[in-house]
């Protein structure tokens, strides 16, 4: 479905919007016509109308800018439901987020059901815009986001930025905002000897991608020229956006650092309407926050990374049905006996539990380790894990190595994926390295509570937990050149929960299930004092969240941030910064 499709007559901005806000006192219905009309000149008439993917789907709709011309459409419907749960078709549309809470607003928007999503039960109401915002901006140049910037600080308009709309704290949406979609810048350069710009001398090997390319994008840009990058597991997930800036884990973590540690250089606008390049010879102090301080210090153009060699990496895979809990966590446990030894080598991969006697699932990649030697390594679990099949019921339907490749192929045959086009509340924490090398005692408490947690989490159609070895314990930062909080170079794993909702959830059961998530995540926090939680994969209603987030670090992201934005024009839920008591976050239903 083409954005220009959904281009419907500038002329009534501001009169249908006003009609149909529930808020009459947001900035958004104060703009007069001319005003939009100058913002639309000044981006060469690519500031268009938001439109929920299944408008279609529904006999009425409130909240769209125009909506008096949408009507339903049984063809463009029976589309949508057919791709509604695909990730690379919901990425390219505006009026789509990966889960539904970036698009709803207190427990009404215009969704599908996701298990279903012929079920004529999800179709039977209102399609509301909710938190979707109402106009946006298809950027192509530094100047449209110049142009949306001072637009924004005249008139009090909130400016968000969407990339691929991954956020799980719904933090490329806002209500009554305006945003800057940068989908369409889509170039890629790969440098087989990179000069940062201001500096003299080479970096090596590094990819230039626009803010709209994809990790997948990234990864066959890399493997064409015989090189790998560090890119999240997920491959829709942008490769500039919020996964880097938010500092980025990867299933080469472990042999390359976090994916902060791989960046070379941003070309960004910054909130007081700059167009800077940030790296080690220029603007080094926002190269330092955008390395690691999350999103919220400027509008993404490009990013430049390091490409590190090719590699054929071994994989290895463990598949196991009917196990209990208690069985599942004692395969965790020889597992874990290895964590020191899988660091040293390089390893990265997933340890994927279930609440429910169904299947759970370690995956593991090693890039450098010929077949013999990460045989070796793996060993102990592979005989622990035949030595307990048959018993109690247990079945082992996969445990050994698979053929092994670039990361690319890794990414296509190996990589689980998430559902999408659901409601889903995730919270995490890092599992620090010492409480696995600390004796039985520490080891015990940390699995109690992991278990604990999970049994508050219960059954659901998300991955109730994933343990991810995604942590740098080779690559130590000693001098600080990332803004990541510490504890992520000491940690073992990223540990996350997960919860879901569907459609029809209610506000009132939103609320309860990023309450059970954060009281899931409380039996882990306890046993982990000092550890940090990853800003993109957070509990929304974490406490303290800067300091849990940044730790030392905070102070100096919180001055780079002023300088950049005096006026906190780019913010967002939990962003160093943030002001937790803004109307926009009225929609957090807190
Ligand atoms: C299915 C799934 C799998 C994931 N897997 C991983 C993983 O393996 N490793 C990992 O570390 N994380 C992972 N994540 C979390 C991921 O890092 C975050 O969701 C991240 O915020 C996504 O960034 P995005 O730019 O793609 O998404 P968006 O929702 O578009 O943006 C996320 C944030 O970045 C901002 N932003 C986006 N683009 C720009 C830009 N050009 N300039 C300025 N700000 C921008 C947005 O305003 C928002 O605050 C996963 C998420 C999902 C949903």
């Amino acid at each position: 479905m083409a954005t220009s499709a959904l281009l419907l007559s500038l002329a009534c901005f501001s009169l249908s919007f006003r009609a149909a806000s529930a808020q009459s006192t947001s900035p958004f219905n104060r703009v007069t016509q001319q005003q939009w009309d100058a913002l639309n000149a000044s981006v060469d008439g690519r500031l268009a109308i938001s439109v929920p993917l299944a408008q279609p789907c529904f006999d009425s709709v409130e909240g769209v800018v125009g909506s008096d011309s949408l009507v339903p459409n049984t063809v463009r419907c029976s589309a949508v439901q057919s791709v509604w749960t695909n990730t690379t078709f919901r990425v390219q549309q505006f009026g789509a987020y990966e889960q539904i809470f970036s698009e709803r607003l207190h427990g009404e928007g215009c969704d599908l059901n996701a298990l279903d999503p012929k079920d004529p039960a999800a179709m039977n109401t209102t399609c509301q815009l909710g938190s979707i915002p109402p106009l946006h901006i298809d950027v192509r140049t530094a100047s449209d986001v110049q142009a949306a910037l001072e637009f924004a600080n005249k008139t009090g308009v909130p400016l968000i930025v969407k990339g691929t709309g991954h956020d799980y704290l719904g933090r490329s949406s806002a209500p009554g905002s305006l945003a800057l979609w940068t989908k369409n810048l889509l170039g890629q350069t790969f440098h087989e000897e990179f000069v940062p710009e201001g500096c003299d001398e080479s970096v090596g090997r590094a990819l230039t991608n626009e803010a709209g390319v994809t990790w997948i994008q990234a990864y066959e840009a890399a493997d064409a020229n015989n090189a790998t990058v560090v890119g999240g597991a997920f491959q829709s997930v942008g490769a500039s956006g919020g996964w880097l800036m938010g500092g980025g884990h990867s299933f080469m973590t472990g042999k390359h650092g976090v994916g902060a540690d791989s960046s070379l250089q941003y070309k960004v606008v910054t909130p007081d309407g700059q167009f800077r390049v940030a790296n080690k010879c220029q603007n080094q102090d926002l190269f330092w926050a955008l390395r690691g301080g999350g999103s919220g210090f400027g509008v993404v153009l490009e990013s430049t990374i390091a490409a590190h060699p090719a590699y054929d990496n071994k994989v290895a895979i463990v598949q196991i049905q009917n196990i209990s809990m208690d069985a599942q966590f004692e395969v965790f446990r020889v597992f874990a006996g290895l964590r020191e030894r899988l660091a040293r080598e390089g390893w990265g991969g997933a340890f994927l539990p279930q609440f429910t006697e169904g299947t759970m699932a370690i995956s593991m990649v090693n890039p450098t380790l010929s077949d013999e030697e990460a045989a070796d390594t793996f060993a102990p679990v592979i005989d622990y894990v035949n030595s307990i099949n048959g018993t109690d019921g247990i079945l082992v339907t996969t445990n050994g190595f698979q053929p092994s490749g670039n990361y690319l192929f890794i990414q296509r045959n190996y990589i689980a994926t998430v559902p999408v086009g659901l409601g889903a509340f995730i919270g995490s924490r890092l599992l620090p390295l010492s409480s696995f090398t600390s004796g039985n005692e520490t080891l015990d408490e940390l699995i109690t509570a992991m278990k604990a947690g999970l049994s508050k989490i219960g059954p659901g159609v998300w991955p109730p937990m994933e343990i991810l070895m995604d942590t740098p314990l080779l690559t130590p930062d000693a001098n600080n050149e990332t803004s990541m909080h510490p504890a992520w170079r000491s940690s073992a794993f990223v540990m996350v929960y997960g919860v879901s909702y569907e459609f029809d959830a209610t506000q009132e059961e939103e609320k309860e299930l990023m309450q059970t998530l954060h009281e899931a995540l409380d039996f882990v926090r306890d046993v982990t004092p000092g550890s940090t939680e990853y800003n993109n994969e957070a509990d929304i209603l974490t406490e303290n969240s800067q300091e849990v987030f940044w730790g030392p670090n905070y102070p100096a992201l919180l001055e780079i941030k002023r300088k950049y934005d005096p006026n906190n024009i780019l913010t967002g839920w939990q962003y160093v910064g943030f002001d937790k008591g803004a109307p926009l976050y009225e929609r957090y239903n807190l």
